[in-house]
């Protein structure tokens, strides 16, 4: 039967089976055009997968870079916080603010420093709100004691603990977070 070569365009007469081209070069040239297609599609597919996985690392780094910048908002946030409110202590100290003066006292560990603003702090609160003398004693040491925080300190440092009371009704306490 007649049939035309797909490779060469010429007419030949095919004998039996399944022939389509018109000679064994004519096949050879098919075969390799197959392999050059394939070749083609699969480098194609392969550069797909490339572009894709380049992608998802790019978006993946975009969202770590975003986490970060995230957490570092954050911590100038904490930062600025802390530091407006160290700011607000130091500018009470100044002022005579007796708890502001306890407090930085206490954070810069000068103990006798903390229990002397607490005393003043103690009676002031007490005089100021209600009108009364505090009946605020720590190891049994008044804050009006004018020695008070000598006193509380060489009592912890004796007895090991720190008990605050309020009208004989007492606590025990770390030292320090009277
Ligand atoms: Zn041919």
């Amino acid at each position: 039967m007649k049939k035309i070569c797909p490779i060469c365009n010429t007419e030949f007469i095919a004998g039996k089976g399944n022939v389509k081209y018109c000679s064994p070069e004519c096949r050879r040239k098919a075969e390799y055009a197959r392999h050059n297609e394939w070749a083609t599609r699969t480098n194609y597919a392969e550069k797909k997968r490339v572009e894709m996985r380049q992608r998802r690392l790019k978006e993946a780094e975009a969202h770590r870079e975003h986490l970060r910048q995230m957490h570092d908002e954050r911590i100038r946030q904490i930062q600025e916080d802390n530091e407006r409110a160290d700011q607000e202590l130091h500018e009470r100290a100044e002022a005579g603010d007796n708890e502001a003066l306890m407090k930085l006292a206490e954070k810069a560990g000068d103990r006798a420093g903390y229990y002397k603003y607490f005393a003043l702090y103690e009676i002031e609160r007490e005089e100021k709100d209600f009108g009364r003398r505090s009946t605020r004693t720590v190891n049994g040491i008044s804050v009006y004691d004018p020695d008070f925080a000598e006193l509380v300190m060489k009592s912890i440092e004796e007895t090991g603990q720190c008990i605050s009371k309020i009208n004989g009704q007492g606590i025990k306490i770390d030292a320090m977070q009277i």
